[in-house]
């Protein structure tokens, strides 16, 4: 049986008719680190709140480790849920030690078992030598560290981060994605991640779940996601695309677009005439002779590829986003053809 389970969660706030979160189904494995995406006011942050027991749903059923905790009425109440939670800003004492701040949340517990326990977190997230230092002392990322830690202190079932990384900058940011998923592994932790940031939810998380509106839009890996989003909210969000229009051939295989007949990955499992496509930048290579022809728009160096906008011609509506590897010299006003992978393209609804 799944670990958490929320079954049509909902949450509309009193003086709104929209529900902010909306029918929310979603099922979390022992173990799982899931990212909670999409844009601000979707309704992320509300619910990790209902999760935790500090929002009431509206409708809906939350169970945690098997145990109902909120059907109607809260079932159990949110100190009793088993929940490690850690903040966008850390929420660090700090007129408080690290070591003091990591042992709060193990007030029932014996003298000695909270220094051992603390000693072991901060082991753990590598800041075993700065258990006397005050937060102010410590760097962005230590201070992370020491709200993880703190959060795992009292060996929760579950940890849910709300915007963990927002407050790094982009270096320490990517090292912290990394390090902060180790931890969670090593601590075989089940933890729900929400973020706006779609590098931050494919680099920390086993799967993703995109919300807009409220409403879940897809759940994937990262890969599954990139590769085949579901709908055009899901193809955009998620990375730059190519959205066209098209008729799906009677082979099922092929779109026939504004710019010619794309492939398909494999054959299409709906029998819709009108359809539309989702083709990733990276699936579109420059060559010799290939099947699509344009001229150079523009050309955005951005160090690990040129983004490379192609006009396809007289008649055609959007231009094409095209990534070239950046050794490759692309110049504007320059004619270049291009074929399409079929794997990065993607019928989406
Ligand atoms: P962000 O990334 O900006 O934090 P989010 O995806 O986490 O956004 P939520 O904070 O869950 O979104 O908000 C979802 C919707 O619910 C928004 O429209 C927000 O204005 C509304 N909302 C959140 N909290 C309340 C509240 N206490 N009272 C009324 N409306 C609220």
């Amino acid at each position: 049986m799944s670990f958490i389970q929320l079954r049509d969660l909902t949450k509309t706030f009193s003086h709104t008719l929209k529900p902010a979160v909306d029918s929310v189904h979603l099922t979390i494995e022992k173990g799982e680190i899931i990212a909670l995406l999409g844009p601000s006011g979707c309704g992320k942050t509300t619910t990790l709140r209902m999760i935790a027991g500090f929002e009431q749903p509206t409708s809906g059923s939350i169970k945690i480790g098997g145990e109902v905790v909120y059907e109607n009425q809260f079932t159990v109440p949110p100190e009793k849920r088993g929940i490690g939670m850690v903040f966008q800003d850390y929420a660090l004492f700090p007129h408080l030690t690290i070591a003091k701040n990591v042992m709060f949340g193990l007030s029932k517990w014996g003298t000695r078992a909270k220094r051992e326990r603390a000693k072991e977190v901060l082991e753990l997230v590598g800041l075993a030598d700065y258990a006397a230092r005050y937060p102010h002392e410590l760097s962005g990322g230590q201070q992370q560290r020491v709200a993880l830690a703190r959060a795992l202190a009292p060996k929760p079932h579950v940890v849910l981060m709300d915007e963990p990384f927002s407050n790094l900058d982009a270096g320490l940011r990517e090292k912290m994605r990394f390090e902060v998923t180790t931890i969670l592994r090593k601590a075989n932790a089940t933890a729900i991640i929400v973020t706006h940031d779609q590098k931050d939810a494919f680099a920390v998380a086993d799967r993703v779940v995109v919300m807009n509106e409220g409403v879940i839009q897809q759940i994937a890996t990262p890969r599954e996601m990139y590769r085949c989003p579901k709908n055009c909210f899901v193809a955009q969000f998620v990375g730059k695309t190519n959205l066209l229009s098209g008729r799906l051939c009677e082979d099922m295989r092929h779109v026939d677009t504004h710019i010619g007949r794309v492939s398909l990955p494999a054959q299409s499992g709906v029998m819709l005439e009108n359809v539309k496509v989702s083709i990733r930048p990276e699936g579109c290579k420059l060559a010799e002779e290939g099947r699509f022809t344009g001229k150079v728009e523009r050309v955005t160096y951005s160090g690990e590829y040129q983004e490379v906008v192609v006009n396809l011609g007289a008649g055609t509506t959007e231009p094409m986003i095209l990534y070239a590897p950046i050794d490759q010299d692309v110049q504007p006003g320059i004619v270049v053809s291009f074929d399409i992978t079929p794997e990065l393209v993607a019928l989406v609804e």
